[in-house]
């Protein structure tokens, strides 16, 4: 096993989750972050980094480790790890509920935390305010703020390109992101103990893997719109699971089901990290949050459903303290939830992390780098995969390895250009 040596070589390799913590901390004269031509967000730089910006961005980048170091007293399960607290639940406000991307259980935490004064704001990923179909990371303070920023951006971001300045200013906050973007906060905590003290809650959403920005410009091309037209894009949200719904200036309005939108042959590709991602359900946070679909058949329905359900595992003490908090205070409701229910809802992450062992024997055997996983228990979830997932698994990332095929451009390439036809 190889972990990468550099940061280079980490985004060359497909490792790079695009959270932009290593911006953040070598500033802007080494690295900013910007869209790759694969339609990634990624760290450019125009100079190779010095050996002590290379250890800076080492110890912290979850391309490289994912160790974990959220304190918990829980014996993990084998695929959803360790919860203290499991539960499915909601938004008691209404306006929450419809607007998120769920249940609106992440939005009613952030709201909790910021109206109780537990925390001075909420670092979390909103739409960008110059082209609707991007989007940014913000420090938002209100309830309104926050709940502008609900729903799920299924596009590139990067919620820590300004964690350090963020630190330097001394407020207290919690975070919401990827199970990925946590990682990189807990990394991090292990180098700077301002990250214990200042960021209290690290709320994730489950997460199956990001796609590319091509994935955003070829839903707005499938409606015969061009991207430069579009005043509004939200990908899910208003209803559970809500339409993809695009507006453009001239008042034009499209709207598709979540089905429609995931399952139709849509053209993009997804981060390769996220392919060898072996924590979907965010075990490095302190809560996290996914959908509670209805069942049919044995299998999850994404059919509408009018208000949404989340389920959502508090993993650590703080978490489960969090949530009792907030639904004492009245901004969640919350209703029994098996983990029975769980295994059969959320399987997807079962056989994503059953795989990951599997993934990663065919990147070692092509020499290729890939992360430290810690105490994710990738062996054990891996002996767990029956002969075949462990054949398919392993026969795809070989192929994949020896075809180039988790390579990504060098920090140094220019950025993204959108295919301005449309169709
Ligand atoms: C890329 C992606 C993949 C997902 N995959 C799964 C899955 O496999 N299974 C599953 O059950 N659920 C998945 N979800 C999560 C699901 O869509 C909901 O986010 C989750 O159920 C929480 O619902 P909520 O109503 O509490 O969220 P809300 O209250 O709407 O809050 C969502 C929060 O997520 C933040 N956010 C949105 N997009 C991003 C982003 N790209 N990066 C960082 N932060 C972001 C927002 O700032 C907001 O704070 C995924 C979400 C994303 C963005």
């Amino acid at each position: 096993m190889r972990v990468a040596a550099s940061l280079e070589e980490i985004v060359e390799r497909g490792l790079c989750t695009g959270c932009g913590a290593c911006a953040s901390l070598l500033g802007p004269d080494v690295l900013r972050m910007d869209l790759s031509p694969e339609g990634f967000m990624r760290p450019r730089g125009q100079r190779p980094l010095d050996k002590a910006e290379q250890q800076t961005v080492l110890e912290v980048c979850a391309g490289h480790t994912q160790k974990g170091g959220a304190p918990v007293k829980a014996a993990p399960h084998r695929i959803f790890g360790a919860m203290l607290h499991l539960a499915k639940g909601h938004a008691t406000d209404r306006d929450i509920r419809f607007k998120s991307a769920t249940g609106g259980v992440l939005t009613a935490l952030a709201v909790y935390l910021v109206e109780s004064g537990e925390v001075d704001g909420i670092l979390q990923v909103s739409v960008s305010g110059d082209n609707p179909l991007l989007n940014e990371a913000r420090f938002n303070t209100t309830r309104e703020q926050i709940v502008a920023s609900s729903g799920s951006r299924y596009g590139p971001s990067a919620p820590l390109k300004d964690i350090v300045a963020l630190l330097d200013s001394g407020r207290r906050f919690a975070f919401i992101g990827k199970p990925c973007d946590i990682a990189t906060l807990r990394n991090l905590s292990r180098v700077d103990p301002r990250v214990e003290l200042q960021i209290p809650y690290m709320l994730a959403m489950v997460c199956g893997g990001n796609p590319s920005i091509a994935a955003t410009y070829n839903i707005v091309r499938r409606f015969g719109e061009d991207h430069r037209d579009v005043e509004e894009l939200r990908y899910r949200g208003h209803g559970w699971p809500g339409p993809t719904y695009v507006r453009t200036r001239q008042g034009r309005e499209h709207r598709q089901t979540y089905d429609e939108t995931w399952f139709s042959n849509l053209t993009y590709e997804l981060m390769f990290r996220c392919k060898i991602c072996a924590d979907g359900v965010g075990e490095h946070a302190d809560v996290v949050a996914g959908d509670c679909w209805a069942m049919e058949g044995g299998k999850p329905s994404h059919r509408e459903a009018g208000d949404g359900w989340n389920m959502h595992i508090a993993r650590t003490e703080r978490g489960r303290q969090l949530i009792e908090d907030a639904v004492v205070a009245g901004y969640l409701h919350e209703e029994p939830f098996s983990v029975t229910e769980l295994e059969a809802m959320h399987d997807d992450h079962g056989t994503k992390k059953r795989s990951v062992l599997w993934r990663l024997a065919g990147l070692a055997l092509t020499a290729q780098p890939f992360p430290d996983h810690g105490a994710l228990r990738v062996v054990q979830a891996g002996l767990a995969a029956s002969w075949r997932e462990r054949w398919t698994a392993f026969r795809g990332t070989l192929a994949r390895s020896l075809k180039r095929r988790n390579r990504e451009s060098p920090i140094t390439s220019g950025t993204y250009a959108p295919d301005t036809t449309t169709r």
